[in-house]
């Protein structure tokens, strides 16, 4: 049998340049088939899974607008980034055998299904992996706050930030400050306090007012994501 696991339902958080590698730009295959194997050997443990993929390897709203586009649009060209990036992810999962829905907040029901609250427990309940895309479909908001918007909704136990070359959070960036100090385990005010890099300010705010935890993980490193849902591995709570 599979090691017990105290969470039976759980988001996953990556940012969009987590998709695209070496690349410096856009889908890496190979790197989104690597994810996808972290994603599939906790699947196979029972935990329902949602994710949020961000849009950043693609298109930002905030590079839009500080070129001179209007923000609203940069922000809509940014949540449709977001698709791309789950449609990337949902065919590297179903060539490993699982079942998905991408859930888009935006509807286009050619490319992906509308966001129904009801169904996407359902789909959950079969346990389907719903990716959920283009964020919360409203500009100004990040795919952190859509994150921490659909876990409430679906009511995931734990956010799960899969972050590139981190495993954890640190007092100060760790890249540039050879004495940056990590965090087993930190609260959500002290995150907000010190400006730490975690989610932004208002997801953050958003995860403490619902009690909803934060599980910042290396997801690099083989093997992180199962590890923790496992009882194991390196991280840092922030509840
Ligand atoms: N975005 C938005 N509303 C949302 C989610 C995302 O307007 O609810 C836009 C925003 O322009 C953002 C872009 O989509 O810059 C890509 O998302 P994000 O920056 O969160 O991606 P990540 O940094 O995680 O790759």
């Amino acid at each position: 049998g599979h090691p017990a696991t105290k969470y039976k339902r759980v988001l996953l958080k990556i940012s969009g340049e987590a998709l695209m590698g070496d690349q410096g730009f856009g889908l890496h295959p190979p790197t989104v088939e690597r994810i996808a194997k972290e994603v599939k050997s906790v699947h196979d443990l029972g935990v329902e899974i949602c994710m949020v993929i961000g849009g950043g390897n693609i298109f930002r709203g905030l590079q839009g607008s500080a070129q001179g586009m209007e923000r609203t649009t940069a922000d809509y060209m940014g949540m449709l980034a977001t698709v791309m990036n789950a449609l990337g992810m949902q065919a590297a999962l179903e060539a490993l055998g699982i079942h998905t829905r991408v859930i888009s907040a935006i509807t286009m029901n050619e490319v992906a299904e509308p966001y129904i609250r009801r169904r996407a427990v359902r789909h959950l309940e079969k346990k389907r992996i719903c990716i959920f895309a283009a964020g919360t479909g409203n500009p100004y908001f990040t795919t952190d706050t859509a994150a921490t918007l659909r876990a409430n909704e679906m009511a995931c136990e734990a956010i799960f930030m899969g972050k590139n070359g981190v495993d954890g959070v640190y007092d100060k960036d760790p890249k540039t400050n050879p004495d940056a100090k990590r965090y087993d385990h930190v609260s959500y005010d002290e995150v907000l306090r010190k400006n730490l890099k975690v989610m932004d300010a208002s997801a953050i705010a958003l995860a403490r007012d619902n009690k909803l935890p934060l599980i910042v993980f290396p997801l690099d490193a083989p093997g992180g994501f199962r590890s923790i849902l496992a009882g194991e591995g390196t991280y840092t709570l922030v509840n």
